[in-house]
């Protein structure tokens, strides 16, 4: 196969389009062309409103005329998530099925071992009711929710599968998605993103190909307790959290992908004796936009049939040392209410593949460092975290309203009127916002939205809205591990978002691959 690189594309382009570029590129004749897919494509807006792609192309010609393009060379990425199977069907125990225990669930059992999946929430399908009556009608289940049950933390998201890794395992883990059913152009987007109403297809397809190797899932059933001997895990206490029933697991391997929101499974592992460290994350609120204004913005045009809505990456760093920047940016979607226990607000964002909501939302964070958590105790930022959601849950009302404020009012304290039909659900309770919100976040705002502004006409207008809080950015803790991925209690690989590791679907996902293969690599030898 050859690649060209650089080749331009109007917004509804055909396979003719791609066709000419590629005959008008190579200077070849039409009947010496093989075959041509795209490798790879981004949009490019410098020259707006003239906004088009720009894709690298692979192309395959007949009678060997590739040879005459040796500079155009390219080998094709095969390389896959396979192995030599082991045939002892060594159970191993994995908990928590989002993307880390997904993926290190399906490397896992592809190598032959019996994996047993540990999930506290439920299945994606009951899941989703739950969550929605949680937006509905208020009523929080506090294992099945928009962070708990199949598929994590991720699947109520807009599954965009940014990284600033660049790697063969980002590869795998994006062809993965491709054949559990994610759409084809997560595999050559510059930006891919999957969609929240494609995401619990996948999962469930995933689910079902570990079954088919042999897999065991327990849902609704929670880590509750670990025993050690010497140093060693020896077993686990599982717990149905409908029944209470209580069963006991005896293994020597267990493989934690529990994400950042598993704060009394910090708290169980912390009083065993497991290594857990504090770590720098980040907060602040959300903020929502009229789509057509950030597009205006970036693409010089309200909206263009076959452009999908911009998205916007901004960073600004603050007289005071801190930063503020845009996060988990979701075009065409909403505001969802992402709490996990009682009395506490969080926020979050997600999207559908199609992203065509009315609004544009990303959290806006400023950088948590421990000294803010005025705390040695290792957990001290999961408590930091917690104190400000319940600050939030009282100054919404008490019952799930989010506080809210237009970004005019929240900046120059006048009475400025929001002029967005708002997402989040249940309900907002107009407020000041910098009530719940530790006041470096609230200074550091101040300070940073008219600069992030300044980067992007539009973002921090006015009447734009702010929704409190974003406080589950990343974890604010790490599980201590050594090289082979193992705690100081042999036996635990502490895994992805939860244990310190990963921020993100797509590096929480690779994380869950790495630890699969150090258990392997110590098996096989
Ligand atoms: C609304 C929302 C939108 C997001 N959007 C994106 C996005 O577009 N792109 C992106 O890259 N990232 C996004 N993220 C972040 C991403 O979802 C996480 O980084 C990722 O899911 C972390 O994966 P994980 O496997 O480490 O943990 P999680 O996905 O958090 O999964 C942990 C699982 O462990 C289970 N668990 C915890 N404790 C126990 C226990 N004791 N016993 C049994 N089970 C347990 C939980 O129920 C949960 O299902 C979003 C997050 C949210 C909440």
């Amino acid at each position: 196969m050859i690649k060209l690189d650089q080749i331009a594309l109007p917004i509804k382009y055909t396979e003719k389009d791609i066709e000419n570029a590629v005959i008008k590129t190579l200077k070849i004749k039409k009947e010496n062309l093989q075959n041509f897919e795209i490798l790879k494509l981004s949009i490019d807006a410098r020259k707006k409103p003239n906004v088009k792609y720009v894709a690298s192309v692979g192309v395959t010609l007949k009678n060997n005329l590739e040879n005459k393009f040796q500079k155009f060379k390219y080998e094709k990425f095969s390389k896959k998530l396979e192995y030599k199977k082991i045939n002892n069907n060594k159970k191993i125990v994995v908990v928590g099925f989002g993307p880390s225990g997904m993926f290190a669930s399906l490397t896992l059992a592809r190598m032959g071992f019996k994996v047993i999946v540990v999930e506290q929430g439920k299945p994606v399908d009951e899941r989703e009711k739950d969550v929605l009556n949680f937006w509905q009608n208020r009523k929080l289940n506090k294992y099945s929710n928009v962070q708990f049950g199949e598929g994590g933390a991720g699947t109520f998201s807009d599954g965009k599968l940014n990284t600033n890794l660049n790697n063969d395992y980002c590869k795998m883990v994006t062809n993965e998605f491709y054949n559990f059913g994610a759409p084809k152009e997560i595999t050559y987007l510059n930006k891919p993103h999957i969609g929240s109403d494609n995401l619990k297809n996948i999962v469930k397809n995933i689910r079902n190909h570990i079954i088919s190797l042999g897999g065991e899932f327990l849902f609704s059933t929670k880590l509750k307790d670990i025993k050690i001997k010497s140093n060693q895990l020896d077993g686990i206490i599982l717990q149905n959290v409908e029944t209470a029933e209580i069963k006991e697991l005896s293994t020597e391997q267990l493989v934690l992908c529990v994400g950042h929101s598993a704060r009394e499974t910090f708290e169980m592992l912390y009083n065993k004796g497991v290594e857990i460290k504090q770590k720098p994350f980040a907060m602040g609120v959300r903020i929502e936009q009229k789509q057509s204004e950030i597009n205006l913005s970036q693409y010089g045009v309200e909206s263009v049939d076959g452009l999908p809505n911009a998205d916007y990456k901004l960073v600004a760093h603050l007289p005071n040392g801190r930063s503020v920047f845009s996060f988990c940016m979701c075009p065409g979607g909403e505001v969802v209410a992402s709490s996990s226990n009682e009395g506490e607000i969080v926020t979050n964002g997600m999207s559908n593949f199609s992203r065509d909501k009315e609004n544009a939302n990303s959290a806006v964070l400023v950088n948590i460092t421990p000294e803010d958590y005025n705390s040695d105790n290792p957990l001290a930022g999961i408590y930091y975290q917690a104190k400000y959601e319940k600050l939030a849950y009282e100054l919404g009302g008490k019952n799930f309203n989010a506080p809210a404020e237009s970004v005019g009012s929240f900046l120059k304290n006048k009475d400025i009127k929001t002029n967005i039909n708002f997402t989040y659900k249940p309900n907002l309770t107009f407020c000041k916002i910098e009530k719940c919100l530790p006041e470096i976040v609230a200074e550091s705002l101040k300070l940073g939205l008219p600069e992030l502004n300044k980067k992007l006409k539009n973002f921090a207008k006015d009447e734009n809205l702010l929704v409190a809080i974003e406080s589950r950015s990343s974890c604010p803790l790490t599980i201590v591990r050594d090289e082979n991925f193992e705690s100081n209690i042999k036996g635990i690989y502490p895994v992805g978002e939860g244990a310190g590791y990963a921020g993100g679907i797509m590096s929480s996902a690779q994380d869950g691959i790495k630890v699969a293969e150090a258990i392997y690599k110590k098996e096989i030898n």
